[in-house]
């Protein structure tokens, strides 16, 4: 097997709220074997839907990454995975079942029209901060210059 060089660490943020959703957790995160390893696992979280309130729970965590995948290599693979597991969940339940959303990536800050790192508004989302407080606390907001543990 190809060796997998490992210069970056990021934060990837993972959402569920349809069909099996810790199942649809497990199949995505089983994907990222191929371009990263993963350092930490936040706990789960149930978590109440945001902006929409019109839809199931979340089920949310977080998870530290290595990679060697530039900010938008990491993206297009999220997005693959996005894809895949939609493909599926449009057959089954025509529901969205996976959100996968890159939160940091070393200390870049990035913006373009399809990327923004830090993840947008992630400070005021409670579902993105509390798996954070298990990974990375001390990670610092390369903008807002505050750790993670200031922003909650
Ligand atoms: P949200 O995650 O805000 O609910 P979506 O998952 O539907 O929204 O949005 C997907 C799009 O968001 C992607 O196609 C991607 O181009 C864009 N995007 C911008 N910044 C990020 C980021 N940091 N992580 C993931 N997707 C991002
Ligand atoms: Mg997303």
């Amino acid at each position: 097997m190809e060796k997998i060089v490992k210069e970056h660490k990021a934060v990837v943020a993972i959402g569920s709220n349809s069909g099996n959703r810790k199942e649809n957790i497990r199949t995505a995160l089983k994907s990222f074997a191929s371009f990263c390893h993963i350092d930490k696992y936040s706990k789960a979280y149930k978590t109440k839907p945001y902006g929409n309130k019109n839809q199931p729970d979340f089920i949310n965590m977080a998870v530290l990454i290595e990679t060697s995948l530039s900010p938008t290599e990491l993206l297009d693979k999220l997005l693959e995975i996005e894809t895949h597991l939609g493909r599926e969940r449009t057959i089954h339940w025509g529901e969205r079942t996976i959100d996968l959303d890159i939160i940091f990536y070393d200390n870049l800050v990035i913006q373009t029209e399809n990327l923004t790192i830090p993840h947008p508004d992630m400070q005021n989302r409670d579902f993105v901060l509390k798996p954070l407080m298990d990974i990375c606390p001390d990670w610092e907001h390369p903008v807002l210059k505050k750790k993670a543990r200031k922003l909650t």
